[in-house]
Order: structure tokens, then sequence, then C-alpha cells
């Protein structure tokens, strides 16, 4: 389906991510086709709790390998679909993917494994969304009340009223909400107290610095204590150094997510080693 040559060629001379615009719609009827064809993936990185090293949940990432161009990244094929009335196909499909493949390792813990499903904007702003989402969640009987809706800082900023109303509902329905990627935008603490929002999700490129940096360190153990005042959970994305898990752990930044726990990885790769870990503790 893909017109290999034409891709070939123009790929040839120049990087993946410098495609042109008729490239982008031979791409978006590629992922339409993709979709279709239940060629997007999703894989899952565990969410672990930094006191004890344990597996909380996981964060569900979408995959999609096309036939000429190799890996796409998420990104561009999300924007990719925001843009060409995919997103709500999308999105669907990675919560429906997620929750059947993860159903045999939520039962294996004892019936609760969080799950973070990343929201873009117009997705969220799609008035039919929290009914598309609630009823994915009631046909497999994933708890609600397991499930982060991840929406990035800069989607807030916006401040779409449309947006904040869809995440009121959804919290309504028992989901809970992070900010992703927090730290990246400018949104203030102060504001984060207006927002219906549940977690923070520092974003890998504030984790970065903490180990070798302890004005980073500080600002981190400030915000941490900050997002507590206001009840909030706190996770770190992007971890990749057992000196970032100390100072997470002497900060105290009770969840992460990184490279040093786990890659993503199809869902059952994922559920082997951890299952047995869990299935040991609990006999
Ligand atoms: P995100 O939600 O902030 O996801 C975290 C990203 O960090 C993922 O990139 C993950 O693979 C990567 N990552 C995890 N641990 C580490 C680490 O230790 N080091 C480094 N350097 N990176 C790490 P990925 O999978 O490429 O996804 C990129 C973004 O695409 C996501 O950022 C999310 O915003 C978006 N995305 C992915 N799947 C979906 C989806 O199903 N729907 C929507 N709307 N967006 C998605
Ligand atoms: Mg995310
Ligand atoms: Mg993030
Ligand atoms: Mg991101």
């Amino acid at each position: 389906r893909a017109d290999s040559a034409l891709y070939t060629a123009k790929a040839a001379g120049r990087g993946r991510a410098e495609l042109d615009a008729g490239e982008s719609s031979e791409l978006v009827r590629d992922l339409a086709a993709a979709l279709a064809a239940g060629e997007v993936f999703v894989h899952v990185q565990p969410v672990v709790d930094v006191a004890s090293g344990r597996m909380i949940g996981v964060e569900a990432l979408a995959r999609w390998t096309h036939p000429v161009l190799g890996p796409v990244s998420p990104e561009r094929f999300v924007a990719l679909a925001e843009q060409n009335g995919l997103i709500a196909a999308l999105g669907e499909h990675v919560l429906r993917t997620a929750v059947t493949q993860l159903t045999p390792l939520r039962l294996a813990v004892g019936g609760s494994l969080g799950l973070g499903i990343n929201v873009s904007g117009r997705e969220l702003c799609d008035p039919a969304y929290p009914q598309r989402v609630t009823a994915v969640l009631a046909e497999s009987g994933w708890p609600a009340s397991d499930v982060v809706l991840e929406v990035t800082e800069s989607l807030l900023e916006a401040q779409s009223s449309a947006a904040v109303a869809a995440l009121q509902v959804l919290r309504a329905a028992g989901l809970r909400v992070a900010i992703d990627d927090f730290g990246t935008g400018y949104s203030s603490l102060s504001r984060l107290d207006t927002l219906p929002v549940d977690i923070l999700k520092f974003d890998s490129s504030f984790i970065a610095t903490v180990a070798e940096s302890p004005r980073r360190a500080q600002m981190l153990e400030s915000i941490v204590g900050m997002a507590r005042a206001l009840g909030l959970s706190v996770v770190a994305e992007g971890v990749e150094t057992s000196a970032q898990d100390e100072v997470l752990k002497r900060v105290g930044c009770t969840y992460a997510q990184g490279y040093l726990y786990g890659r993503p990885a199809p869902a059952r790769e994922l559920a082997a080693p951890w299952g047995r870990a869990h299935a040991a503790v609990a006999d």
C-alpha cells in the first residue's frame, strides 16, 4: 500500500524527519491503513515505587513501524493523527489494546494495576471522548480508578475550558489525571490548585541533571514538597541512573519511570518477570 519507490527515493537523500507535505499525506494514508489493520502496537513501561523498586503500574506508549520508513516516532504519528481526524481511532485503539493485553497481569497482581494513557488536546476536547473511554473500561472490567490520563502541561496551558470540563467528567467517573512533561512549560505551581489534576510527572529533561546539580535537586525537593501539600502524587520520568534514583529517594519523589527500571516493551515481555515477582510476594 505504501508507494515504496517514492518513499525510498525521497527518504534516501534526507533524514526521516524532513518529509514534505506530499509525503505527509501518504503517511496519513498509511497510518489509517495500519490502524485499521491493527498494526499500531502498544508498548508498556513500568512505573515503580521508588522506595521499594516495585512496579505499581505501567504507561502505554503507541508504536508504529512503517513498512518502508521503519519506526515512526509517536510524537510524529500522534501529531499526524490529530491533524487528520485519526486521533479518536488511535486513542481508542491504544486504550483497548492496553487493557486487553494487560488484564492477565492485572488479575495476576491482585486486580489493581495502574495504567497511564496519553491523551492529546484534540482527542480530549472531542465531546465523545469521556464516553468512549468509560465504555472501553466498562467493557473490559478495568477499574476506572486504575487509569491515569496523561495530559501535557502545554495542553492545560491553553486552558481550554473544553479540556478542563472533559477532565472533570472523567475524574468524576473515577479516573485520575496526570500532568505529563511537567517542568517543560510555564504553568505555575499555584495554578495547579485550580486544575483537575492528581499527579505530576516530571519531565526527563528535569530529572536528567538532578544527580549533578545540587540546585536542581533542591528545586525538585521543593516542588515535591509543594505537590505533596497540594495532595498531588509525583512521578519522575526518564530515570536512567542509580545516582538519579538516589536523589529521588532522598527528596521523597514517590514514583518513577525510566530505562533504569524498565524500557517500554510489549506487554507479554513485561508480564513474565513482574508477574512472577508479584506472585511470589502474594504466596
Ligand atoms: P511521554 O508520555 O512523556 O512518554 C515518555 C517518553 O519517554 C516515551 O517516549 C518513553 O519511551 C521515553 N522514555 C522512557 N524512559 C526513558 C528514559 O529513561 N530515557 C529516555 N531518554 N526516554 C525515556 P516515546 O515512547 O517516544 O513517546 C513520546 C511521546 O509520544 C510520549 O511522551 C507521549 O507524549 C506521546 N505518545 C506516545 N504514545 C501515545 C499515545 O498513545 N497517545 C498520545 N496522544 N500520545 C502518545
Ligand atoms: Mg506520558
Ligand atoms: Mg512525559
Ligand atoms: Mg513527552
